[in-house]
């Protein structure tokens, strides 16, 4: 599989990655930092708070733009500039591949 494709899929539902990462990068505004940063979280509802499970698979919102978009060192991808630009490129410029339509 692609790489960028791989990488991709660990930007969401990706706080149990994230817990064990040191560092993590954003996709979006291609800033790098440290997982302690990321305060916001999307995923869980009053329905599902509760839920262990749930809580495992919050999607990490970027610390300096919001982004559903963080990726962390514990996927087994490099956190540097350089990975973060390409996945940029391929996922925000559209150079690449289409993001899915609807996500919210
Ligand atoms: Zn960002």
């Amino acid at each position: 599989m692609n790489e960028l494709l791989a990488a991709y899929r660990y930007t969401s539902n990706n706080y149990g990655q994230i817990e064990g990462s040191r560092l993590c990068g954003c996709c979006n505004c291609v800033e790098i930092f440290r997982p302690d940063e990321i305060v916001g979280w999307t995923g869980l509802t009053m329905d599902n708070m509760t839920d262990p499970r749930a809580v495992n698979e919050q999607t990490a919102m970027c610390p300096r733009c919001g982004s559903e978009a963080v990726l962390g060192d514990g996927c087994g991808f490099p956190i540097n500039a350089n990975f973060l630009a390409r996945m940029n490129e391929a996922w925000f410029q559209r150079t690449m591949i289409r993001r899915p339509a609807g996500k919210t």
